[in-house]
């Protein structure tokens, strides 16, 4: 932001810059600089010398003046510059919200058996499209078709990217150029502009509304059908309810309604939940077994989301349907990696045994954890604060919930035991701003002026890197 007239102290700031080739001699003399590519440390003094102009620019003249531009402080920001360009971008942060599918940090943890079968996949050849038994040309769906039908009581299954991509495909598939009816209060939206008419308007398939936002009966429906109706949809409103005086049309009606018309029915479940989790105090959430078992052709849901594994978008249902969308274009452009598939058919396994599932899938395990086991865990993380930050901070553990997040069980609030810390005379936005730039990085809630840690999202080991990172943010908070 240049501004109209320059302060005095301004003017001489700008004359003081020193110039490229200045500050490269400096480096070159110095040590340290050598093990950095000539042509990133050209552009690293480049952008340190830009940035200081800007902030002369911004500074007042007394400001200015007192900026340090001596060639060795100009290399140490060029340095730390190019430091910062050869970073990963994509790195770990310590989720310290409690929020457990937090679709902007990720969604769901891998579990340890998914971490290892994605490596040696990953770093080795595989039998990714290789039947190994016969020695000739396999499919990559094979190795999770069998797992999944069994897990979900499907007669085939399907895995592309995303939900997104499985919600396209199976329209695609199964109704393009021809008409689907939808309930006008499943019309639904997902973060990440996922939303079903403009999927359904991509897919070449035309959108028909039934009923409205809050009521829909089979009525409805049955009077929409034409010679043109292709499908009949339902969609799980995974991340809202639609509550009070509300209707809406069970899945057993809609598959009477489609064998008696010759349709079949598509249910985007969204999150696809394979085990039911209301014994462990979650609300219920329709299991995919239950959609397939209530008769639904298709069912399509997410492998990140309470799952608990890869990003994947994975189809079930009835043989013929399944092998129909097998055949469609579309499915060699949304075709999954197989780093995903690896990761995905470990997953699977644990699910095998639903105990196990719940104690090593990392996304079951946070969304159970016993409230005993957060208290404890919020007490350490609590004295242990209190401890390194003495009298700047006054820590206390408090009764909180978490959310489920990543558009899951909107409604469910998950009580837990929280950490809040205040700092008197120090601003928290500020704090948690701080935070946010540290090695690895905290996120965390700021509430009533107060930093909120809930212990249900944090992995092994990071309890104890928080005080120091808190620590840190407060120096650095002060210093400025
Ligand atoms: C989450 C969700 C999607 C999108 O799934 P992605 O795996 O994020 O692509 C689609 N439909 C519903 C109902 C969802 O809940």
């Amino acid at each position: 932001m240049e501004r109209g007239k320059l302060e005095r102290g301004q003017m001489e700031a700008l004359q003081r810059l020193p110039a490229v080739d200045l500050v490269l001699k400096h480096l070159e003399k110095a040590d340290g600089a050598p093990a950095v590519p000539r042509p990133l440390l050209v552009e690293g003094v480049r952008e340190a010398i830009e940035a200081l102009r800007r902030d002369i620019l911004k500074a007042s003249g007394e400001e200015a003046s007192g900026v340090d531009l001596a060639p060795g402080a100009v290399a140490r920001k060029a340095l730390l510059l190019v430091e910062k360009g050869r970073a990963r971008s994509l790195k770990k942060v310590i989720n310290a919200t409690g929020t457990v599918l937090h679709t902007n940090l990720g969604r769901s943890l891998l579990a340890e058996e998914a971490l290892q079968a994605l490596a040696e996949v990953a770093g080795n050849y595989s039998n990714l499209e290789y039947n190994l038994e016969e020695g000739e040309r396999g499919e990559r769906y094979d190795h999770v078709q069998k797992l999944l039908c069994r897990l979900t009581g499907a007669e085939k299954a399907l895995v592309v990217n995303n939900n997104a991509a499985a919600v396209l495909l199976a329209l695609s598939t199964l109704a393009r150029g021809k008409e689907v009816v939808v309930s006008r209060g499943e019309l639904v939206e997902i973060g990440g502009s996922f939303r079903i008419p403009a999927v359904m308007a991509q897919s070449g398939a035309r959108l028909v509304e039934v009923g409205t936002t809050n009521k829909t009966r089979l009525e409805d429906y049955r009077e929409a059908l034409t010679a043109e109706t292709a499908l009949l949809m339902k969609v799980h409103t995974s991340n809202y309810r639609v509550l009070g005086f509300t209707e809406e049309v069970p899945l057993q009606d809609l598959v009477a309604l489609g064998e008696e018309r010759g349709l079949p029915v598509l249910e985007d479940l969204g999150s696809g939940v394979l085990e039911d989790l209301t014994p462990h105090g979650l609300c219920h959430e329709p299991t995919v077994r239950e959609r397939i078992e209530a008769g639904a052709s298709v069912v399509t849901f997410s492998g990140d989301k309470l799952l608990g594994g890869p990003q994947a978008g994975i189809l079930v249902g009835r043989a013929e349907v399944i092998a129909a969308m097998g055949k469609n274009q579309l499915t060699r452009a949304l075709r999954i990696d197989k780093l995903t598939l690896a990761a995905l058919e470990a997953t699977l396994l644990l699910y095998l045994d639903p105990e196990e599932a719940l104690k090593r899938v990392p996304t079951l395990r946070m969304l159970t954890v016993p409230p005993g086991e957060l208290e404890a865990g919020a007490q350490i993380l609590a004295r242990a604060l209190q401890e390194s930050l003495g009298k700047a901070a006054r820590v206390e553990v408090i009764k909180e919930f978490s959310a489920v997040g990543g558009g899951a069980l909107p409604l469910a609030k998950l009580p837990t035991f929280a950490v809040a810390a205040a700092f008197p005379g120090t601003s928290t936005s500020r704090l948690a701003e701080k935070l946010r730039s540290l090695e690895p990085p905290l996120l965390l809630r700021v509430q009533q002026d107060r930093l909120l840690l809930d212990p249900r999202t944090l992995v092994e080991g990071d309890r104890e890197l928080i005080p120091g990172l808190i620590g840190e943010a407060m120096a650095e908070a002060k210093g400025v």
